[in-house]
C-alpha cells in the first residue's frame, strides 16, 4: 500500500499552500441503474474499462499538484460512486495508486462504498490489506420485495453477506438504508434496522425515499404503477430508526446518521464542519478555502474576499476526456462561507458554538428557531431539537436566508 506518512515534516521555508487533507474520489460506474437514482453513473461495461478509469482518476489527482501547492498526508480518503466495487481488483489498485500520489496519515480513515452484488470476502480482505479501514455498504432494505421495486440488483441475503464480509475483513461497516418505501410495513422496517446491525453494521445512515424527476420511479408513479412515499409514514420510520438504533447502542450524530461509539464517519464530519476537501472523478464535488483556491487557480484574480470555492467535475467523465474538466466553480465570500458553516453544523447533534453563530451573523435566525421549538440553546451551543430534525429544511433555510 502507499507509504504511511509517519514523521511527515514541512520545511520551515516551504511557502507553498497546503492542499486539503480530505479527498473524495468518484467512480462513476454501476452494475445497473436503480429505479430511484439520479446520481451520475454509467452502467459498467466490464474489465477493459476499469484499468483506464483507475489511470484517468490518478491523472486527475496529479493534475492538482501544481508548483504552488503541497500535499499533506490524507486524514480521510473516501472512494464513492456509483459503485466503486464494480472495479473488482482494480479498486485495490486505485487505492494503491492514489496513496502513492498523496500518502495517508498513519491513522487515516479510508472508506470505500460497496454494493452487495460486487463485494466478496476476497475483495474485502484485499482492500483491508491495502489500508482501507471502512466499507459503506449500499443495502437500502432487507425487504426483498422492496429491493425489487427499488430496482436494486441484489437481494437481502447478498446484502447480509456483504456486511459480514466487510466486518470479517476487519473493516468498520456503515450501511445505507432507505425509509418510507411504499409497501414496507413498520415491522419490516424494524427487521431491516435490526438485521443490518446483527450482520455487523456499526454505523447506519437512514435516508427518506425521494422521487427525483426523470427517474424510472417517477415515471412509474406518473402512470400509476408505483405509489408516492407517504410523508407521515416516512416521519414514523425516521422516528422508529432513532428509537431502535438507540436501543442497540447507536448514537445519532447527524440528521441521518447513527454510529456506535468511536464509529462516526470522520470524512462526512469534515463536510459538515467546513473542512476543505479535494475531489476527483466525473460528477465529484470538492471545496477549498480561499488561499487554496488562489493557489490552484480556481479563484478570480481580482477577488480578495474569497471564503471558499466549491467545484464540480463534469458528468460523463470517462477516459479520453480532457483533464480537470470542471463543470462549475462557485465562489463564496468569507461571510457566506461562515454562514454555510453554521448551516451545515446544524445538521449535527453537537450543533454550533456561540462563537461560530456570532461570526456567521446568524444569532437572530437561531433565536427565531428557538422561539418556534426547532432549536435549543444550552451551554453555549445551538442544537436542533427533535422537532428541528424533522423540519431540517426550515432550520437550514432560515440560517442561510439571513440578510446582512
Ligand atoms: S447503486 Fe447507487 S449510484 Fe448506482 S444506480 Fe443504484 S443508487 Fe445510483
Amino acid at each position: 500500500m502507499g507509504d504511511l506518512a509517519e514523521g511527515f515534516v514541512v520545511p520551515w521555508n516551504d511557502t507553498r499552500v497546503a492542499l486539503p487533507r480530505h479527498l473524495y474520489v468518484h467512480v462513476p460506474l454501476c452494475r445497473s441503474k436503480c429505479a430511484y437514482c439520479d446520481f451520475y453513473s454509467e452502467v459498467d461495461t466490464g474489465a477493459p474499462e476499469h484499468a483506464a478509469i483507475v489511470g484517468h482518476t490518478v491523472e486527475l489527482l496529479r493534475g492538482w499538484l501544481t508548483p504552488q501547492v503541497r500535499w499533506s498526508p490524507l486524514e480521510t480518503l473516501y472512494i464513492g460512486g456509483g459503485t466503486p466495487t464494480v472495479l473488482g481488483p482494480h479498486l485495490v489498485g486505485l487505492v494503491r495508486a492514489l496513496t502513492d500520489v498523496i500518502p495517508l496519515a498513519s491513522d487515516a480513515e479510508v472508506t470505500i462504498e460497496a454494493n452487495p452484488e460486487s463485494f466478496s470476502p476476497k475483495l474485502a480482505a484485499a482492500l483491508a490489506a491495502e489500508g482501507v479501514t471502512r466499507a459503506s455498504v449500499g443495502v437500502q432494505s432487507l425487504d426483498d420485495d422492496a429491493l425489487v421495486r427499488l430496482g436494486r440488483c441484489h437481494d437481502s441475503a447478498a446484502a447480509r453477506s456483504a456486511i459480514r464480509a466487510a466486518a470479517d475483513a476487519g473493516l468498520a461497516v456503515s450501511v445505507d438504508l432507505i425509509c418510507g418505501i411504499p409497501g414496507v410495513s413498520a415491522e419490516a422496517w424494524e427487521r431491516s434496522l435490526r438485521g443490518v446491525v446483527e450482520a455487523g453494521a456499526t454505523h447506519v445512515s437512514v435516508y427518506p425515499l425521494t422521487v427525483e424527476p426523470n427517474t424510472p420511479l417517477a415515471r412509474a408513479i406518473a402512470i400509476g404503477e408505483a405509489s408516492m412515499p407517504d410523508e407521515d409514514a416516512t416521519v414514523d420510520s425516521m422516528n422508529a430508526a432513532a428509537r431502535i438504533l438507540g436501543s442497540l447502542g447507536f448514537g445519532r450524530y447527524e440528521v441521518a446518521n447513527y454510529a456506535m461509539p468511536g464509529r462516526r464517519s470522520r470524512h462526512n464530519i469534515a463536510y459538515w464542519t467546513g473542512k476543505p476537501y479535494m475531489a476527483v472523478g466525473g460528477g465529484a464535488h470538492g471545496m477549498v478555502d480561499g488561499e487554496q483556491a488562489h493557489a490552484l487557480g480556481l479563484a478570480p484574480d481580482d477577488r480578495t474576499d474569497v471564503g471558499r470555492i466549491r467545484f464540480a467535475y463534469a458528468s460523463h467523465l470517462l477516459p479520453g476526456d480532457q483533464l480537470q474538466p470542471l463543470s462549475s466553480i462557485e465562489t463564496m465570500t468569507v461571510a457566506e462561507a461562515a454562514r454555510e458553516d453554521a448551516m451545515l453544523g446544524m445538521r449535527m447533534t453537537d450543533g454550533i458554538s456561540d462563537a461560530l453563530a456570532e461570526g456567521a451573523n446568524v444569532i437572530e435566525a437561531l433565536e427565531s428557531l428557538v422561539t418556534d421549538g426547532l432549536v435549543e440553546h444550552t451551554d453555549g451551543r445551538w442544537r436542533p431539537t427533535e422537532r428541528g430534525w424533522l423540519f431540517g429544511n426550515e432550520v437550514f433555510s432560515r440560517i442561510w436566508g439571513v440578510v446582512e
